[in-house]
């Protein structure tokens, strides 16, 4: 299986443009925009710019002692998206993605967001570029993520309340797109994920992948070698997507993309679309999605607003089938357990998304020993979890 992508936004059988046709204009717009974009050294000195002085770049690597001894095997490495401006890995993105807006002449930026996160740094973005703003979130991610809703209104950016469908990320994304379709002449559409049609999960990828470049150079200067292997969660699959491409090369890396089993392994009860899911369409690209037989999308289910799509980017989906990352499933209960665990053993309060990693790299960290190193992308920080987490547990 060959991957062409630059040709034709395809990872191998994977990914395309299948817009409706009224879109097909700006995704071209966008894609010559950006191919120009990203050979400009102005563009990069600039993307540089705020990568270091806005948003805090290079992130830290931090070694996870206390981790390590309690888990007593590999030794597990942090790469600390958490310690971004706003919280997550998102910002890389958002910011990037701001600046291909300003070049195109658009004066509007719209969004989805799960748990707020990306709607967060969209809403800082386009503060930041005096850009009118507005973020698409789901009625029961407003629920669950109240503290980042409040936060993009405190920005000055507007909030639509998505009712349709399980009123979440899914239904953002199919209203956001909506509104793209209808305001596309001075609209940009930020897509959060490495998911769409062609080019937003090559723009997305390309933005987070300074995640696995700094790693990498990280890594290797501490320990004069590559670690064994690298974990990350997977949503629509940006963050792990922008750490494993640091490390695809180097074949001795073992990569792990961990997706969020939910309650089951039914159809409704989780998100897991590569563990559990078939080839489909869903927000104009070919992926593995959580279907019925007929074709239809079943509801996704996460503690983690964030993993709670029932798609996944397209480069994920190829990933899979080549073989050359694994991705598994974790439960909305370990990841509870694990959020916990994390925050009483190492002194950091990870995402909900970020502890499903974690309860896979405990497990890991065992059987590989302690001769082995394990990276693990700490996608975000713990914040907005809190009360949700306080509503689960009962605060224990
Ligand atoms: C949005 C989010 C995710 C999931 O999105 P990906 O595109 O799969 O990275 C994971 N962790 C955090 C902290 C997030 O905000």
């Amino acid at each position: 299986m060959k991957n062409d992508e630059n040709k034709t936004g395809y990872f191998g059988e994977f990914g395309g443009r299948y817009a409706p046709e009224i879109l097909t204009e700006a995704l071209v717009e966008l894609e010559r925009t950006y191919n120009k974009l990203k050979k400009s050294p102005k563009f990069k000195k600039e993307l540089n710019f705020y990568n270091q002085n806005y948003i805090g770049r290079p992130s830290l690597l931090t070694y996870a002692d206390r981790l390590t001894k309690s888990w007593g095997g590999a030794r597990i490495w942090l790469k600390r998206e958490d310690l971004n401006h706003t919280g997550a890995h998102k910002i890389n993105n958002a910011i990037g993605q701001a600046l291909i807006t300003k070049a195109m002449g658009k004066k509007r930026i719209i969004a989805e967001t799960g748990a707020g996160q990306h709607g967060l740094a969209t809403a800082t973005a386009g503060t930041l570029f005096g850009l009118d703003t507005t973020i698409f979130m789901g009625e029961e991610d407003l629920r669950r993520q109240e503290l980042n809703a409040v936060k993009i209104r405190m920005l000055g950016a507007k909030i639509v309340s998505v009712t349709s469908g399980t009123s979440t990320l899914k239904d953002a994304t199919s209203e956001a797109m909506r509104d793209w379709a209808l305001n596309v002449s001075n609209t940009h559409y930020i897509v959060g994920s490495a998911i769409g049609p062609h080019p937003f999960p090559v723009i997305v990828r390309d933005f987070q992948s300074v995640i696995g470049i700094e790693t990498k150079k990280q890594f290797m200067k501490r320990n004069k070698k590559n670690p064994d292997a690298v974990i990350a969660c997977v949503g629509g699959g940006s963050n792990a997507i922008g750490m494993f491409h640091g490390f695809l090369k180097d074949r001795k890396v073992k990569l792990f993309g961990i997706e969020a089993g939910g309650l089951g392994t039914k159809p409704g009860e989780h998100s897991a679309s590569i563990t559990f899911g078939k080839e489909g369409f869903l927000h104009g690209t070919r992926t593995l999605i959580i279907q019925d037989s007929s074709g239809q999308i079943v509801p996704a289910h996460s503690v983690s607003a964030g993993l709670d799509y029932p798609g996944v980017g397209p480069e994920h989906a190829y990933l899979a089938k080549t073989g050359r990352v694994e991705y598994f499933a974790v439960g909305d209960k370990d990841a509870l357990d694990a959020f916990l665990e994390v925050s009483r053993t190492e002194g950091i309060i990870p995402a909900l998304e970020t502890a499903h990693a974690f309860v896979f790299a405990k497990k890991l960290a065992k059987d590989l020993g302690s001769k082995k190193d394990i990276v693990i992308c700490l996608s975000g920080r713990g914040d907005k979890d809190v009360s949700e987490v306080i509503r689960l547990t009962g605060g224990r």
